[in-house]
């Protein structure tokens, strides 16, 4: 009797064939999350990726550049309305935009946006879709603010602009004195005397994609009190410089100069001296209102955010779990191919016990990663935004911050396994190379290990002292 049955075949098997180069619903185990959406998402996005990006990553990695017309084929092909929603499609964007794979908008969930940044992952490194699709997804913030936020006149101008491919934007938070602490941060922006515009001055550090983007939504300190966040379009007095980082060259990481840049009154997200707070709430774009499952009688709400900066800012940290995972596997994928072809003292690598119980580590982090991460996606769509984001926004962090554990361990281990060639740029190493490269920039930006996990625990104890509470109305 054949040891799969031939609906086990159709069903559930997709993509490569060798060990643990694939998630567990791709290798036959049924699974309650994917539907046949997910399936046609997951094609939709493996050809789009083989087409336009893998037989060119080299090449832009090495020129430290991507094509001008990669965005707009992106818009086109209905990749950047959907990774800018997140976990849900807005009503209000639903057939305006094209969705890859033709999934119905209504359908689409957090495990279809989980597949999006899975099938990027194949590139292997994050340089190019953090370049491309920076804008749109990176931080999950840019058009997700202006869209929670933002008046009509941003949501009606800016965000189609962005999200049909006709202009790019960034997130500009960081500074050369404000990283982990955002609060410190020195670009000012001062009302002018007719209450026209904001003169902005200062400077933005790290900037992902700010070298091919035209706005940046950049958080400022209001010279009246507090922080206002404001879109900053091509404007007089903007200056940018490509900031060489280690790996992630096609990233487009920049250095912003602001240099008494006049910004329109009409280009504030939100009310001002609020921004700080829009920025980190926002972060929680996996988050939406769904079943509540934990009645609001018995949790509060989350509280809001000054003094606690970190507290929404850890919930959108999901995404780069998801490019962790993906960057795990193709370092399985790579090292397995190279194991069971290249023989020494007479036979294959994965001969020697010694390699295979390095595989039996990587491949035991990599598929607990994979676990922690579909449950996560699971119970975050099933709580209110105020549940989620109170219980669930410390173990976001935590997974953000252990999937870059496991890829620290996993890509190093790949390496050793592959000798040479996991060392040599192009070629059968090149993808786990790169990697190797970009691992830092998964447990440093967005969220670095240190402040996350502390944040975690922090929230794990807050968590406990709310449900020791009695319950109200209860004697
Ligand atoms: C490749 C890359 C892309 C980026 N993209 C963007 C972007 O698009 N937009 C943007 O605004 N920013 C971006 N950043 C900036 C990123 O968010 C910051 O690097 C990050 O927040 C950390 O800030 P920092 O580098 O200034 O480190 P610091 O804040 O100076 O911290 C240094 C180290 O000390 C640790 N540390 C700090 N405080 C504590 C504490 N209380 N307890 C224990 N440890 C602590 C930190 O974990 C860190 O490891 C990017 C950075 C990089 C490298």
């Amino acid at each position: 009797m054949a040891a799969l049955s031939a609906h086990t075949r159709e069903k559930w098997l997709f993509g490569s064939k060798l060990p643990y180069a694939e998630a567990p619903w791709a290798r036959g185990c049924p699974s309650p999350y994917y539907r046949d959406s997910h399936r046609q998402l997951r094609q939709a996005m493996r050809s789009w990726v083989d087409k336009h990006l893998i037989p060119h990553v080299e090449q832009w990695e090495e020129a430290a550049s991507l094509p001008d017309d990669l965005y707009q084929q992106a818009a086109d092909d209905g990749l950047l309305m959907p990774m800018a929603a997140g976990s849900s499609i807005p009503a209000d964007w639903r057939g305006k935009f094209p969705v890859i794979g033709n999934v119905d908008p209504a359908e689409w969930d957090g495990f279809h946006d989980f597949i999006i940044h899975d099938e990027f992952g194949r590139i292997g490194g994050v340089g190019v879709e953090n370049g491309l699709v920076g804008g749109v997804h990176w931080q999950t913030l840019a058009i997700p603010a202006i869209r929670r936020f933002g008046s009509e006149h941003l949501q009606t101008t800016i965000v189609p602009k962005i999200l049909s491919g006709a202009g790019r934007i960034a997130l500009a938070v960081t500074e050369p004195d404000a990283g982990s602490d955002v609060q410190g941060l020195q670009t000012e922006a001062v009302l002018s005397d007719d209450g026209s515009h904001f003169v902005v001055s200062g400077m933005k550090k790290w900037i992902t994609s700010g070298m091919y983007c035209d706005y940046f939504l950049t958080l400022t300190k209001d010279a009246a009190g507090g922080f206002t966040l404001l879109v900053v379009p091509p404007s007089q007095g903007i200056s940018k410089k490509h900031m060489t980082v280690s790996g992630s060259t096609a990233a487009g990481t920049a250095f912003i100069d602001y240099d008494d840049v006049h910004v329109s009154v009409n280009m504030v997200v939100g009310e001002r001296g609020k921004g700080l707070k829009y920025i980190m709430s926002n972060f929680n774009h996996e988050v939406r209102a769904h079943n509540t499952l934990v009645s609001q009688n018995t949790l509060r709400p989350c509280p809001a955010i000054p003094g606690h900066a970190c507290a929404d800012e850890a919930m959108q940290r999901l995404f780069l779990g998801f490019q962790a995972l993906r960057c795990a596997r193709v370092c399985l994928e790579d090292s397995m191919d190279y194991a069971m072809s290249r023989q020494t003292f007479g036979k294959p690598l994965t001969e020697h016990a010694v390699i295979r119980f390095k595989f039996a580590h990587m491949s035991r982090e990599t598929e607990a990663l994979q676990a922690w991460i579909e449950a996560l996606i699971y119970q975050l769509s099933q709580l209110s935004p105020a549940e989620a984001e109170f219980l669930l926004a410390g173990t976001t962090a935590q997974l953000k911050a252990h999937a870059g554990i496991v890829l620290e361990h996993v890509v190093r281990e790949a390496i050793q396994i592959m000798g040479g060639i996991g060392l040599t740029r192009g070629g059968r190493g090149g993808r786990v190379e790169r990697i190797w490269r970009d691992v830092k920039a998964l447990t440093v930006p967005g969220g670095s290990e240190e402040i996350l996990l502390d944040f975690a625990s922090k929230r794990s104890l807050k968590v406990a002292a709310e449900l020791m509470k009695e319950p109200k109305g209860r004697l």
